[in-house]
């Protein structure tokens, strides 16, 4: 990362949600290698505590359950407690479940899960992370949303409507919290190797991989320094913008 990004989140509390393995948890360790102070919560707890067992000091592990509104709230008390506050917010859990499945294949079970998690989940963190945002001199959030919402994967419906409505709250939110000097951006990632993707067909990650301008495989590193870059005083002036992260697969 630059000298800047690298000064200003010295210090930074952040709390990230689904920082136990994946995306989430290249956020947290490169927000650690910056010198942030980091809460992060998941639902996989054994490997929530090792993460933060292994990079110790100014990383801690809360359990969180984001289908679930009073484990939003006590997560978000518990981490403001341990950090005395919270300057940014990175909505990274999300769940897959529709993956593989037509439009009329899909139950209203998964359905209502996946939106549950995804956009009530995104929405409540960011309604009980606001009182301590507000209270700081830098604060941020990005949301973690998809590409597949900009340009219309099949076969992957409730995902896609869910990282849609991430993108859409982004916006919304961006004006309503900016009367607080809050930032709210999204950040649209392409498929990434990690091991959520690894059941994705071979055939799917060429697919991406040749649709895109640098035709190569797109990996977590990828995606960590556009997310500091947004925490960043450099991007105290940006705002309610969705930056996808893909290689070039979509261009805005
Ligand atoms: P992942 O499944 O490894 O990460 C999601 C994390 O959220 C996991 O640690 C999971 O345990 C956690 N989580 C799930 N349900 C939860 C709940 N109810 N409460 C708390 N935590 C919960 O997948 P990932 O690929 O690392 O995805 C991270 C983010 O990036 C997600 O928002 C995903 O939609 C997005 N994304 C990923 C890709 C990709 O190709 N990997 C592409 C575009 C967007």
């Amino acid at each position: 990362m630059s000298i800047q990004s690298k000064q200003t989140l010295q210090n930074r509390r952040v709390v990230v949600t689904g920082g136990a393995r994946g995306l989430g948890a290249a956020f947290v360790e490169s927000l650690a290698e910056e010198g942030a102070q980091v809460v992060f919560g998941d639902v996989l707890h054994d490997e929530g505590q090792a993460l933060a067992a292994r990079l110790g000091g100014n990383v801690h592990f809360v359990a969180l359950d984001l289908a679930d509104p009073a484990s939003i709230e006590s997560f978000v008390q518990s981490a403001a407690q341990k950090m005395r506050g919270i300057d940014s917010l990175i909505n990274n859990a999300a769940i897959t479940n529709s993956g593989g499945r037509l439009a009329d294949e899909l139950s209203i079970d998964t359905w209502d899960a996946v939106m549950n998690v995804n956009v009530r989940g995104t929405w409540r963190m960011c309604v009980a992370a606001l009182p301590f945002l507000r209270d700081s001199a830098c604060a941020s959030i990005v949301n973690i949303a998809s590409d597949t919402a900009i340009w219309g994967a099949p076969k992957l419906l409730a995902y896609v409507a869910s990282k849609g409505a991430v993108i859409s709250m982004t916006r919304s939110l961006a004006r309503e919290f900016g009367a607080h000097e809050i930032t709210v951006n999204a950040i649209a990632p392409g498929l990434t190797e990690v091991e959520a993707t690894a059941y994705v067909p071979a055939e799917r990650h060429a697919y991406y991989q040749q649709g895109r301008a640098l035709t190569r495989a797109q990996v977590a590193g990828d995606v960590t320094g556009p997310v500091l870059f947004l925490l960043s005083d450099a991007a105290r002036f940006v705002t309610g913008q969705v930056l996808p992260v893909n290689g070039g697969f979509v261009m805005n």
